[in-house]
Parts: C-alpha cells; structure tokens; sequence
C-alpha cells in the first residue's frame, strides 16, 4: 500500500489533518486501532462555540447541551458566578462528534482501515497489525495523531510533553443549579494543581477531576462527591467512567524527518482547562495541508512546526505559566483568588473578554486596570510572559 499521507490515529486531529491532506491533493490513508470510530471516551466534551468551527463542525446532534458560564467554587465554598454575553461552549457527544469528523475526511476521499495497530517505522515503511495479520503501508509523510501515549512519536524518536495529568468522570443523574453553566471546583483537597468539575446536560453531569501526580485519582473524586455542592445535586449512580491523561506542555519538537505529530501526541492542549479539541483543530488543519505539500516535496515537513508555533506556541506558554503558578496556590490562596474574581470590575470583564480558548487575553485586560499587583501576586511567573 503506498499512500502520499498515512495519519495514525481517528480522533479529531487525526480526521481533522487527514481531511485536509487530502482537500490538498494527497492520497491519503487514516489508520484506526479500534473497531469503531470515538470509543473508548475519554472526555467531558465540552467544547467552545469557536472549537465546533474550527474543526468545521455546524451545531449537529453531538451537541447535548449550551454552556453560558460557570459557577466557581473556591475552597471555602465561596461562590464566584462567571457570566458569559451569549453561549460560550457545549457539550457534546464524542461518540457522535468523532464519528462526523471522520465521515467528513472519507467525503474528502480519505481512505480508513480501521482495527489496525501502528506497531512501529522501519525504513520509511510503517508496520502494522490489521485484523491479526502484520502488514506494511509505506507513506511519504507519517502523521502522528495517535493521542497522548503517542506511539508514532515514539518510534520516530521525538521527546515528550513536560507533564502529564492524571482525569477521572463518570457521568451521574444531577440536579445543577442552572443546566447553562458547568460547576468548577478548585483546591488541593479536591484537586491538587489542577480542578474538578460537574458539567450538566439532559438531567446528567459528567462529574470528575484532573489533577497533579500524588495519591490516586480515586481517592480526590471521593472527596469531590463530598463537596456540599455535588453531595445536594447528585443523584447517585455512576455510569460511562472515563479514566484518562491530559497533556501538558508540547515537547520541544513535534517533527522528525517525515513524521509530523499533531493533538495531544503534540502536547496541543491548553494548560489551563485540559481541553484539546480547539488546539488540535488548529495544527491538524496545517498538518493536513503541509503534509499534502511536503509529501510532493513542494515545502519541508518542518514548516508544520513554524506555522503552528506560531499561531499558539505563544498562547501555550502562557498557558502553561498560568497553570504552573495556579498550581502552587495555597487553599487560602484560592479563597483570596476567588474573592478577587468576585469584585465588580473584575467580573465585568471576565463577562466582556473571558475567552475559554484563550485565557491570556483577559489577562491582559485585568493588568491593565488598578489590581495588577493583586494579580501579580496570584500569578507570579506568569505575569513576566505578558509584559
Ligand atoms: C478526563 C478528560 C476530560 C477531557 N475533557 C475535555 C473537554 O471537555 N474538552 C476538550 O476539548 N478536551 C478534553 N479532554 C482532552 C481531549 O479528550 C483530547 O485533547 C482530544 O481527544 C485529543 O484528540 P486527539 O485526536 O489528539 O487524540 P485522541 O482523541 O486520543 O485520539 C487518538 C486516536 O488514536 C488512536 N490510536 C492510538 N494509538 C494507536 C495506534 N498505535 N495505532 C492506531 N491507532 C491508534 C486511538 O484509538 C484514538 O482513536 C479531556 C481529556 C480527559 C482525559
């Protein structure tokens, strides 16, 4: 099998770049190790208005539900209402969502094996396991979109991200206080150096964490359940657990002679929320393309990594600061935190420029008024990238 482009991996970047690559002219092959199309989930789905056009995407029946805000829950139980101007984000179906992004790149004359198992690169041929039998494809450009064990990263030699999360959902009959906003839970009680979350849809919520390396995920989510807040709106049940990774921090090359990683392989995860979809639709768009192009020699395949450094490399570091500096908050330091995104003026303009794709722009906003030290203080290092 000779392919101009082979992209490892049906998730939304890899449907996302092998769509592209072939709206560019490439022949190209989409490989899928599982026997259908967006399972195992391992996502809360929630994703903003501007990720559902980035990955090309109208309002379809993925979507469950609309998200105009959130109410923040600091560690003292202090309130903080985060109030958006129109519907900010959704929550979908990844089953259904993954699925229409792979119809989309089949439309565009990819072709898909699916039950085939990247096992490794040998002399530019790519070994795999299809239906139980090892088989060869060659590829003049090999797009790793293999998520964030990324075995295609691995093989080809590239680095790693800088750190890895650990998540654990279920989804539970819930009671939320407004069905349009998600419930965010900070503190290291609860979810040291990262957050937990109640996300609701359809008399539902996808209920879990992220959190820094420590004691086990299980262990916090207990604890999550036991929050006042959740413990009134549960319901009791657990249904489609979900235990995955997120990816922090890209490494620090995503391209090594024809092979190009893309999504989470990539570390294209924004810090400061875990979610992956917008920033994996971003760089898979300029994978697909540079692969097209690259595979008839016509550019290099590190162009890939100007272009997508270029558009969020910046947004990414930021990003990653942001986090870092969250991380190192005290509980008490949280309460502070929360008190502050409480006064008026801050408020007004979390509801005026909150972007959830990119946090770094309301930053800036609340430098620019009388609290940069307040903000200074939360922030530390963060601070430095933006001044
Ligand atoms: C608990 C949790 C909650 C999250 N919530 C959100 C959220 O609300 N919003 C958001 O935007 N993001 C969220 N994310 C992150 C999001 O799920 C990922 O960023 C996104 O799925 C990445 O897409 P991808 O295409 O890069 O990788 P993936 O979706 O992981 O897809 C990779 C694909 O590659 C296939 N594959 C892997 N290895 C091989 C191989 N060797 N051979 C062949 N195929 C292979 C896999 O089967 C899979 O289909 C969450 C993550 C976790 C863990």
């Amino acid at each position: 099998m000779n392919y101009d482009v082979v992209v490892i991996g049906g998730g939304p970047a890899g449907a996302i770049s092998a769509k592209y690559a072939a709206q560019n002219g490439a022949k190209t092959l989409l490989i899928e190790e599982h026997a259908s199309i967006g399972t195992p989930v391992q996502c809360t789905g929630l994703i903003s208005v501007r990720a559902l056009k980035e990955c090309g995407l109208g309002e379809g029946n993925f979507v469950l539900s609309r998200i105009r805000g959130a109410f923040v829950y600091a560690p003292n139980g202090e309130e903080a209402c985060i109030r958006g101007k129109d519907i900010k984000a959704y929550v979908i179906d990844r089953k259904i969502f993954d699925r229409e992004l792979v119809e989309q790149a089949l439309h565009n004359g990819v072709d898909i094996l699916m039950k085939t198992h990247f096992i490794g690169l040998d002399n530019g041929k790519i070994s795999v396991m299809s239906n139980g039998e090892k088989k060869e494809i060659h590829g003049n450009i090999i797009i790793g979109a293999d998520g964030i064990q990324s075995c295609v990263g691995r093989a080809a030699g590239l680095p790693r991200c800088e750190k890895f999360l650990s998540g654990i959902q279920f989804e539970a009959p819930y009671i939320p206080k407004d069905p349009e906003y998600v419930e965010i839970f900070i503190g290291n009680e609860i979810a040291p150096g990262f957050f937990g979350w109640a996300v609701p849809f359809s008399g539902m919520a996808r209920i879990g964490l992220a959190r820094a390396p420590g004691r086990p995920a299980l262990y916090y989510l207990e604890r999550l359940l036991h929050h006042p807040v959740i413990a009134s709106r549960y319901r009791g049940s657990r249904m489609e657990h979900v235990v995955g990774g997120i990816p922090m921090g890209p490494p620090r090359k995503t391209v090594q002679g024809n092979v190009i990683l893309v999504g989470d392989a990539a570390g294209q995860v924004k810090p400061t929320s875990g979610g992956g979809i917008y920033m994996g639709a971003v760089c898979a768009k300029i994978a697909g393309e540079v692969a097209a192009r690259a595979s008839r020699k016509e550019c290099t395949p590190g162009e890939y990594e100007k272009k997508w450094r270029a558009i969020i490399g910046r947004e990414l570091e930021i990003g990653m600061r942001i986090h870092k500096s969250l991380g190192k908050l005290t509980d008490e330091n949280l309460n502070e935190f929360i008190a502050f995104v409480n006064k008026p003026e801050i408020r007004e303009l979390i509801t005026e420029h909150g972007d959830m794709d990119h946090p770094s722009v309301l930053m800036q906003k609340i430098m620019k008024t009388g609290n940069k030290l307040q903000l200074i203080k939360f922030m530390g290092v963060a601070f430095k990238t933006l001044f």
